[in-house]
């Protein structure tokens, strides 16, 4: 068994590994979503990660950035604490994460005179701007562009998290597409937001229950961190090292201690995050009076059971799901949506009904491939999600493919007959 293990059954559907494990790329700055990146990159074992950000930041290794993901590194990962310079070589890729427009310059000159491609990225609260820089492209117009970004904020929280997952995604596309995707030239652009700035939004924080602690799970969980919220967690499978390229809050010590999945992200979490011992079935209850559950499981007759719970105790319930290369965020409130069961079109009835044994573990079951990036980009987009739904009553859905990026789309709003 291997970390990469679930990457590497993608291999049928074009993953070459091979192509990556050959492939450098440097990223250029120390905000959330350069360190994000360099995370991912790390996670889909890229063979050369050179990153480089300013000496604001003071030993700029990647132990010292996310002490949890040491194991990542497998000594093919070059640091450099000072302001971007020539000493990033003649990488593949060439990205961007910086926030200073003279050193966004600086970069693109670079990229220019020594022929790197260069991919200009940014993440606020307010949105996120990625680009495939081309010679003929206007240095003041990505500027620009990304000025009006970083216009209330300069650095985001849940956008980094999702904006690093779509960049990373899109450069292992150009590196190693699976079967019908094109590396195509893409600019995005997303406004995902947010009130995130506005005072209402810290006046009460939501009361979270988050079922699941795996690939979603990991990055629902660190985004809400990211947030300043916490929640009660509960997930009873232990981590595994074919889990580790993904659910990149675990470690090796985690695998070979067999720790519970949700304990062990609690007590990475900090204290404010409580393990809930305890596997979520049909006798649930608690005293607790929370806002919302976020669902991250990866199988339906759990989603049956979390759907039912949450229509009888009428709590709001945000339900995502994956698969190798697109994933869904989906609200559902009681009297708002219809169920949860009705929006799968009665997939949660039939796991149910052909019973546990059957195993109807889809979207991310244990043998399917998997990568990364769907679950960074769903997980944040559920943890996005929390405030709007909780406070706002905003249940916009939304799917992510790597062929679309991510759609907004609007739940069904009445149960099926047969629900009713
Ligand atoms: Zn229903």
């Amino acid at each position: 068994m291997s970390k990469i293990d679930r990457q590497l059954l993608a291999a049928q559907r074009g993953w070459s590994q091979e192509k990556l494990e050959k492939a450098h790329v440097a990223v250029v700055g120390s905000t959330n979503l350069a360190q994000l990146l360099v995370t991912d990159f790390l996670a889909m074992e890229f063979g050369t990660v050179t990153w480089c950000g300013r000496p604001s930041i003071p030993t700029i290794t990647f132990d010292s950035f996310n002490p949890q993901a040491q194991h990542f590194v497998t000594g093919n990962i070059f640091g450099h604490a000072t302001a971007f310079d020539e000493y990033v070589g003649k990488p593949d890729f060439l990205i961007d994460a910086v926030n200073d427009p003279e050193e966004k310059m600086q970069i693109m000159a670079y990229s220019i005179h020594a022929q790197v491609p260069l991919l200009s990225c940014s993440a606020s609260k307010t949105g996120i701007y990625y680009k495939f820089v081309n010679a003929n492209d206007s240095a003041r117009d990505i500027l620009q562009t990304q000025e009006r970004i970083w216009a209330n904020s300069n650095d985001g929280t849940s956008n980094s998290v999702i904006a690093a997952g779509l960049i990373s995604d899109n450069i292992r596309k150009r590196i190693s597409p699976l079967t019908n995707e094109k590396p195509h030239e893409i600019q995005d652009r997303y406004q995902l937001n947010s009130k995130e700035r506005n005072a209402g939004y810290e006046e009460r924080k939501p009361r979270i229950l988050q079922i699941g602690a795996g690939g979603t799970g990991n990055f629902a969980a660190l985004t809400l961190s990211m947030q300043g919220l916490s929640a009660d967690i509960m997930d009873n499978d232990v981590v595994e090292e074919s889990n580790l390229s993904r659910q990149v809050l675990f470690s090796d010590a985690d695998v070979a201690n067999r720790a519970n999945k949700a304990k062990a992200l609690a007590s990475r979490l900090g204290s404010s995050w409580r393990f809930i011992d305890y596997k979520f079935g049909s006798d649930f209850s608690t005293k607790e009076k929370y806002d919302v559950v976020l669902c991250c499981v990866d199988n339906n007759l759990a989603r049956y059971h979390i759907n039912k719970y949450c229509m009888a105790q009428n709590i709001p319930l945000i339900n995502c799901g994956t698969g190798l290369n697109h994933g869904v965020v989906m609200p559902v409130v009681r009297g708002e949506t219809a169920c949860l069961d009705c929006q799968v079109l009665g997939e949660l009835g039939k796991a149910y009904a052909q019973g546990s044994s059957a195993g109807q573990r889809n979207g991310g079951g244990c043998h399917e491939a998997a990568i990364v990036t769907p679950n960074q980009i769903v997980g944040a987009l559920l943890a996005d999600r929390v405030r709007k739904v909780v406070f706002d009553n905003n249940l916009s859905a939304f799917t992510y493919r790597t062929t679309d990026g991510i759609i907004k789309y609007s739940p069904f709003e009445i149960c099926r007959p047969v629900c009713r």
